[in-house]
Parts: structure tokens; C-alpha cells; sequence
């Protein structure tokens, strides 16, 4: 282990904290004493040693313009009576602390709708087939969604009878008007109008109904730029404008034109933790966000000429398995296993087992690099907009034009790393069953059937208060 890249670990002085202290989770405590006995530093190392900043943690530090950075501690003693904390340009703590709050909304709905800007792009260039390897897959959930993008699916004919529009002419309507939700500047985002109208007509009085998806984030960047916007209900209300813009523009689309791409997920068994692993087997990790790519590694790591040559390098077979929202695209399709959530990215690499980590964009943490340099892992980077400058990283950059050959580069870079390993390998043995893949079709047709599928036994369960309540894991 080159010893550059070993990092403090936490000391093991009386008070530290065991494994049992930092996750509850035993396959992570595992791993954690492992890191620990290897001097790897990990995120649970990290967090031991890291000190919020209290300005911070109040947002009240701002460096929106070059006369900051501005700090507004609390006065000693907190605050009686009239806040009376400034900024150098006379903005208040709650100015400070609204801007920055509203920067962070821009950011995560940036990011999201940049996801399903990606995907909008890659469904128009399948509607127009200039890729052969993306196709409409799903046309009854095209056929469906249709109408929201303003789409018509049929048409009168000479005699007046009503014929079927051709399903290719459809899609490419629906993927132009779609990436067309990005940059409108007037108008209502159209799946916006999906929402039940009490809650749509609420946001029109109230003005928070999103015009474009871009554009409510680029105001946002403008309202919280010195001098701008000073009042922290105003710059408030834009964070809704723009975060409905996102769930119910960009990430709405998203879901629905990687529904229409991949089909619409249904339930499928398959199993989560580190336990997924298999050490005879070559072990490709897929993390980041995106289904595009993903998809096509699946398919790529199905074909017969990758089995032989991992059999080939000594493997008994390639096992896939997928971290964060990828992984989850991945489940509900595929049956892909989970061999972990955020906190066990670095988990997973430190059993040693790990041939590729394969990432596209978000909620990849820079140490992969790092942790990956003490084992024998490959680390490949393939979205242009997101690099690792740590480590000693592989980027082969995924085009939608010709994703199956980058998806089956990518599986034979972790193939040919097999014969690589040389720690021993450590993989925990928990692994839990689960169902997933209950999509909001999949959810109607199990309510209701084929013929009469619908929501009203959830509702009416739930108004009746036999079911006391749902629970939604958010990331
Ligand atoms: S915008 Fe105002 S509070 Fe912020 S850094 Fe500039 S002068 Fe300071």
C-alpha cells in the first residue's frame, strides 16, 4: 500500500468510538474495523475529526460578492431582542441565511433536472433513431403520457374515423417538446398540470407555478447575487417555484422517458449489502445516478464472449451490483442486487473484491479514489461533468451514440483487473431479501387489476384509517 495514501485513522485513544458506535449495520462494521486494521481512512474516520463551523451551520456566512467572505455569528449569549447582524452591503441574517438556503435549492434542482435533461436528449435521439441502441421500449406508457406533453396519439382520417398516429411520430413529439421544458421562458412547465387542480390553482395564486426548468434556477443564482433580492420571503417563494420545477418538471420527465426507454419497473425479488459480492466472481460496482449507461452495462455484461473471457482471468462469472440511485434504477428493472447505500462506498471497496466501481454523476464521494489506491480497484469516471482529480482514476467517457461499446469497454477494463487483486478478499456475509419495483403502474394494476386499475383501495383505506400512514424514503 503505497503509503501516501494511507491517512490518519481515528487514534484508539480511551474515548474512540468502536464500530458498533458509528453504523448499525454489521456487514459496515465489519468493514469499518477492517479499513481501521489497514489504515484506511473512510468517511466514518472523517466524520470523528471534522468541526462544523457554527456560522455556517446557521447559513449565516455569505461570500456572494468579492467584498465577503461576510460572518454573522450569534452574539455572545444569543440573541435578545432586535437582530441587528449586517453584512458589509447591509444584508441581514435572515437575507444571508434565505440566499444560501436558495442556492442549495438551485443546486439540487440543477442536478436533478440535468439527469433528466441527459435522458430527454437520449430519448430523442432513439425516437429519431440516431443511436441504435436505445429504442422506445414502452409504448403504452408512451401512449399515455403523451397527452401531458400537448401530444396528440391519434388522428381523423379522410372519412372522418379516428386512426392511430404512427408510434415513431408520437415519440419524437414527445422528446422535443419534452427537452423543450428546459429552456421555455413563458407558459407553465406542462407536466405541471398533472397535479390535482386545488394544489395546481394554490400555486398559480400564489405564483409559484414554474415558467422553464433552467430558468427558475438561473433566477434563483440572479435573486441571491449581491444586491438583488432582499427579502427572505420573496427569494423563499422562488425556492419553491424552482424545486416544483423539479419534482414535477425535470425529475417528473426524467421518470417518465426512462419508463418509456427501459419499461416501466413491476416487482422483482433481489437482495442488498455488501454480502451481494461474490469472490469468485469479477465484481462490477455501478454507482452515480444515471440509468442510461447503466442499462447498457447490464446488456454488455450478459454477453457470452465477457462470461468466457472472465472465465478466461480465472472468474467463475461477472457479478453486478449497484450503489446509490443507479443501483436502484438497476433493482427495479433488472434485479441488479444493492451491495450498498452512500455511507458504504468506500465500505465496498475495502473488501477487497471490487474490480471496477463504475460512476456516472452524484453522491460519489472523492476518497473512492483513495481507498481505491490501497487495493487493486479500478475507478472509471464516465461523464464529462464529473472527474476525479484524487487517485489514480480511468475515464472512458460514454457517448449515448455508442453506449453499448463504451458499456462493454468499461466491463472488460474490470474483467482484465480480476487477476489484479491482491488483498485478501473480505467480503461480509449479510445480505438481505427484498421487493422492489413498485412503480406507480405497477402499484394501480396490483389495486386494481388489469380492467379497473386505481388508486381508491389506497385511498379509501387510508381516509377510513385502516392503513395509518405510508412511509417515503427520500434521498
Ligand atoms: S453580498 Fe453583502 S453580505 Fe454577502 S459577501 Fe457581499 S457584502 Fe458581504
Amino acid at each position: 500500500m503505497a503509503d501516501e495514501v494511507k491517512k490518519k485513522v481515528v487514534k484508539k485513544e480511551k474515548k474512540a468510538p468502536s464500530p458498533k458506535d458509528l453504523a448499525l449495520d454489521v456487514a459496515s462494521q465489519q468493514m469499518i474495523q477492517r479499513s481501521w486494521d489497514m489504515e484506511v481512512e473512510t468517511i466514518f474516520d472523517r466524520a470523528q475529526t471534522m468541526k462544523p463551523c457554527n456560522i455556517g451551520a446557521q447559513g449565516t456566512c455569505c461570500k456572494n460578492c468579492a467584498q465577503g467572505p461576510c460572518r454573522l455569528p450569534l452574539p455572545k449569549g444569543g440573541i435578545e431582542g432586535e437582530d441587528t447582524r449586517k453584512g458589509l452591503c447591509g444584508a441581514t441574517a435572515h437575507t444571508i441565511a434565505a440566499r444560501n438556503f436558495a442556492r442549495m435549492v438551485a443546486a439540487g434542482a440543477a442536478a436533478h433536472s440535468d439527469h433528466g435533461r441527459g435522458v430527454a436528449e437520449t430519448f430523442l435521439a432513439a425516437a429519431r433513431k440516431e443511436t441504435d441502441d436505445y429504442h422506445i421500449k414502452d409504448t403504452k406508457k408512451l401512449l399515455e403520457i403523451a397527452p401531458d406533453f400537448g401530444v396528440e396519439t391519434t388522428v381523423e382520417g379522410k372519412d372522418g374515423e379516428i386512426l392511430d398516429r404512427d408510434i415513431d411520430e408520437i415519440a419524437v413529439e414527445v422528446g422535443e417538446i419534452a427537452l423543450g421544458q428546459w429552456g421555455q421562458q413563458t407558459g407553465d412547465v406542462c407536466t405541471v398540470k398533472r397535479a390535482p387542480q386545488p394544489r395546481y390553482e394554490l400555486w398559480k395564486k400564489l405564483g409559484v407555478v414554474p415558467r422553464g426548468i433552467d430558468r427558475e434556477i438561473v433566477e434563483i443564482m440572479h435573486r441571491t447575487h449581491i444586491g438583488v433580492d432582499q427579502h427572505y420571503e420573496n427569494i423563499v417563494e422562488q425556492c419553491t417555484r424552482a424545486a416544483i420545477g423539479d419534482g414535477w418538471g425535470g425529475s417528473m420527465i426524467a421518470t417518465d422517458l426512462q419508463d418509456v426507454l427501459f419499461g416501466c419497473p413491476y416487482p422483482l425479488k433481489s437482495s442488498a449489502n455488501l454480502g451481494v459480492m461474490k469472490e469468485d466472481h469479477v465484481n462490477i460496482v455501478i454507482h452515480g445516478h444515471e440509468p442510461l449507461l447503466s442499462e447498457m452495462i447490464v446488456q454488455a455484461a450478459e454477453l457470452p464472449e465477457m462470461v468466457e473471457l472472465a472465465k478466461e482471468k480465472g472468474a467463475r462469472g461477472i457479478q453486478l451490483s449497484g450503489i446509490c440511485c443507479t443501483a436502484n434504477e438497476l433493482l427495479m428493472r433488472h434485479g441488479v442486487p444493492l451491495c450498498g447505500d452512500f455511507l458504504q462506498q468506500e465500505l465496498a471497496i475495502v473488501t477487497g473484491a471490487v474490480d471496477a466501481m463504475v460512476v456516472d454523476v452524484q453522491c460519489i464521494m472523492e476518497n473512492i479514489a483513495n481507498v481505491a489506491q490501497c487495493f487493486h480497484t479500478k475507478i472509471i469516471t464516465t461523464n464529462p461533468r464529473a472527474r476525479i482529480a484524487s487517485g489514480d482514476t480511468t475515464h472512458i467517457e460514454f457517448d449515448e451514440h455508442t453506449a453499448f461499446e463504451d458499456a462493454k469497454k468499461i466491463v472488460r477494463t474490470g474483467i482484465e483487473n480480476f487477476p489484479n487483486r491482491e488483498k485478501e478478499v473480505m467480503i461480509p456475509d449479510q445480505k438481505e431479501d427484498l421487493i422492489a419495483g413498485f412503480s406507480y403502474e405497477a402499484v394501480n394494476y396490483h389495486l386494481g387489476g388489469t380492467f379497473r386499475a386505481s388508486y381508491t383501495p389506497l385511498n379509501d383505506n387510508i381516509i377510513n384509517g385502516r392503513i395509518r400512514g405510508i412511509g417515503g424514503v427520500v434521498g
